[in-house]
Formats: structure tokens, sequence, C-alpha cells
């Protein structure tokens, strides 16, 4: 028993690897994760409209082909879905 104890003793001493092995200690490291979401999704949306661009269905709504509102497409010029398709926004 007091063998293991010492073995544990000894693992704890390097601070710096324990807070590499709980994340949630490094609260940084969740703001920059959800950043880098925000930076993929916008990534996505920006590709699909590309791509929407090149085949002539840009403003388009996804589900039931309506031609999307100009000022909603000024708002957010990578929308994808007409107001009754679109989910709500929060
Ligand atoms: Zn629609």
């Amino acid at each position: 028993m007091s063998m293991i104890g010492d073995a544990r003793g000894e693992r704890s001493l390097p601070v710096t690897e324990e807070h590499l092995a709980e994340p949630r200690q490094v609260p940084e490291l969740e703001g920059q994760r959800m950043l880098l979401h925000a930076a993929e999704r916008l990534l996505d949306g920006v590709d699909r409209a590309l791509t929407s661009l090149d085949d002539g269905t840009y403003g388009t709504c996804d589900v039931c082909g309506d031609v999307l509102d100009d000022q909603d497409l000024e708002g957010d010029p990578l929308l994808t879905r007409c107001v009754a398709h679109r989910p709500a926004r929060t």
C-alpha cells in the first residue's frame, strides 16, 4: 500500500503534465475550440454559397427552391433557406 502511495506522489510532481491531462483546467482551450468551430461553420457556409453560385442556385431555398428575399440575403449572404424553412435563430 505504501509503495503505491509513493508512486502516486512522484507522478503528481510535474504540475504542468496534470494540466495538460485535464483540459477543463485550461478555459482558454474551450474558447479557442468554440472560435474554431464558428470559423469552420462560416467556411462551410461560404463554400456552399460559392458552390450554389457556380450551379446557379444561389439565393434560392435549399428545401423548396423558392427565391430568397433580397433583404434577407443582404442581412446574411450565406442564407440557404427561405423564412418558412429556416430554423429559428437563437
Ligand atoms: Zn423553403
